[in-house]
């Protein structure tokens, strides 16, 4: 279905414990480098460290590139006048993937570590510290769904995609190897859990805007308009990520500014509500524009409709009753979501809902009488007013909201046809049909009249009471919605998962795709583009956005 807009690796076992045997430090860190991990995209191949650091009875995991070892090291050398450290070197001859070398150059990375940890002067260096994640652990831990053992995970180095090709330094052997037949990244990714960003999360202060060498990007998670979304792990908290990818080129020749700033605008001012996804942060590069987003990982509602044909009516009613409590409270604050569609309603991991791509919003349209006139939307859903290119106000939620219903309990959009002209022909001028083969209520059937009444004035919603009128329908005379509003209901479903780096609710049409090499290679050849920009004189002037409260 189309949005259309009227403009339109060998693992090598264990090494050297080591111990930190300053007196002052209590309880005692260490650090060993267990294995190595090689990574292999279409274009080079390296290999990822794992740090399993201890400080008494926490411990976390870290996973660097020999190339960040390199960057520390090259820090260090700056601020220590006469320093006498060692990075073990890299291979002359031979394969720099062999097991036996990597496993030697764990042992070596390893005594690199102790060294530093028991060198009073060095573990205080920031670069140190970011580092050995020394500081972040207190942050990850407070929104961590860590295992029992309460260690804070960070396993799953997957692209060690910190898209930090060091800019082809002489230290960097290893993605000199370029491997340009190899189609797909090869991932592992953890069976451990991972913690997924929720609410307060620090990205850092606002002085410093974020860049995409603040993350590593590990997996497509879903292709949009402008670019892509992808799964990303921020190398500070080590907190997982859905990162909005936009070309700033494609949305500006599509003269989709103003939408890209709403979304913006909108997202900003999610924060508060359970059912629509949450904004962490927005950056932009030369190129590109970010939206960093909560991590949704139960799927899309089209997902698990495809699978499953159709719903229950109670779950039916219980997803719509979060989607209506999501678009009652973006209409309190004079916002039409305009796309509601099971592809932009996702699952949370206990199986609530959770509304993300703002990219349609209107805002402004306070009252119910308020309208605009753009003609956007996805056809199947679209009300008659707009296919009709009419003036319209926010009942054309309402009219979407009783098209995803009618797809919920019967498996298809009302007025469906392969021919577009057909659908349209057929929204505008069509009854509304039940199909009998699949038994739903009266008041399943009156609320669905209700709602895909073809006059948008008459339409439920359409009052100034607006959200009111659609809950207080008998349809829903079963809910609490108190308790639906604060998530206190249980889901009649929840997405299997093991873990946060889970996928298998995800289409593996967009998990299987590699991650772009333009993300992969943030600091190669194009380094100066890739790099953060600050909101300058340019079009999406303000876009920008680090909260500054969150802690
Ligand atoms: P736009 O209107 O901005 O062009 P789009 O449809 O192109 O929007 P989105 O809908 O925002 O892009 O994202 C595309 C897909 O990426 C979604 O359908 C969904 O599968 C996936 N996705 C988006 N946001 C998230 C998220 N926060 N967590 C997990 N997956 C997400
Ligand atoms: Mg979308």
């Amino acid at each position: 279905m189309h949005k259309i807009t009227s403009h339109f690796m060998s693992i090598v076992r264990p090494a050297l414990t080591v111990e930190n045997a300053s007196p002052t430090r209590k309880p005692t860190l260490t650090a060993l480098v267990t294995s190595a991990q090689v990574m292999e995209t279409a274009s080079k191949k390296y290999a990822v460290y794992h740090v399993e650091m201890k400080d008494g009875s926490r411990s976390w995991d870290v996973y660097r590139r020999y190339t960040e070892f390199c960057r520390l090291h090259a820090a260090l050398k700056k601020q220590i006048a006469g320093l006498n450290l060692k990075l073990p070197g890299k291979r002359l001859f031979g394969s720099n993937f062999d097991p036996a070398f990597l496993k030697s150059r764990c042992d070596g990375l390893t005594e690199y570590i102790r060294l530093i940890i028991n060198d009073g002067r060095l573990l205080p260096i920031r670069e140190v510290r970011e580092f050995l994640s020394l500081d972040e652990r207190t942050n990850a831990k407070k929104s961590a769904n860590s295992d029992d053992s309460g260690v804070e995970t960070s396993s799953g180095n997957e692209s060690g995609a910190d898209g930090r090709q060091a800019a082809r330094s002489s230290e960097d052997d290893e993605s000199d190897e370029s491997r340009p037949g190899s189609a797909m990244m090869n991932i592992h990714l953890s069976q451990r859990s991972m913690p997924i960003a929720k609410g307060n999360i620090n990205l850092g202060p606002s002085e410093r805007p974020l860049k995409p060498d603040d993350f590593e990007f590990l997996r497509v998670l879903g292709r949009g308009s402008f670019g892509k979304v992808l799964l990303a792990r921020r190398y500070a908290d080590q907190h997982l990520y859905a990162v909005k990818v936009l070309e700033k080129r494609a949305v500006v020749r599509r003269n989709e500014t103003q939408h890209i700033m709403a979304e913006r605008n909108v997202l900003r001012n999610n924060q508060l509500h359970p059912f629509l996804v949450s904004l962490h942060a927005s950056f932009q590069t030369r190129e590109k524009l970010y939206f960093v987003l909560d991590f949704v990982n139960g799927g899309e509602l089209f997902f698990h409709l495809q699978r499953e044909r159709h719903f229950s009516e109670a779950r039916a009613r219980f997803y719509s009753a979060e989607m209506a409590s999501a678009l009652g409270y973006l209409h309190s604050a004079g916002v039409v979501y305009r796309d509601l569609k099971p592809e932009n309603i996702l699952l949370d991991s206990e199986g609530h809902l959770v509304l993300t791509d703002f990219g349609l919003c209107k805002e402004g349209l306070v009252d119910s009488d308020q309208t605009t006139a753009t003609f956007c939307g996805t056809p199947e859903y679209l009300a008659p007013e707009v296919i009709r290119k009419e003036a319209y106000g926010r009942s054309v939620d309402w009219w979407c909201l009783g098209a995803v219903l009618y797809e919920m309990l019967y498996g298809l959009p009302p007025f469906y046809s392969r021919d577009t002209a057909v659908m349209y022909d057929a929204i505008l001028n069509k009854p509304l049909h039940f199909r009998d083969h699949i038994p739903v209520s009266q008041a399943g059937k009156d609320l669905l009249s209700a709602l895909l009444q073809k006059d948008g004035r008459t339409r439920l919603g359409s009052g100034p009471a607006d959200f009111e009128d659609v809950r207080n329908h008998d349809f829903f005379s079963c809910l609490n919605w108190d308790d639906l509003m604060q998530r206190k209901m249980t889901p009649p479903f929840r997405p299997e998962l093991n873990d946060a780096y889970d996928l298998r609710n995800i289409d593996p049409e967009f998990t299987r795709e590699p991650v772009p090499a333009s993300l992969l290679q943030a600091r190669s050849v194009r380094a100066a583009s890739s790099l953060g920009c600050r909101d300058g004189d340019n079009v999406f002037a303000g876009f920008s956005y680090v909260p500054t409260t969150l802690s």
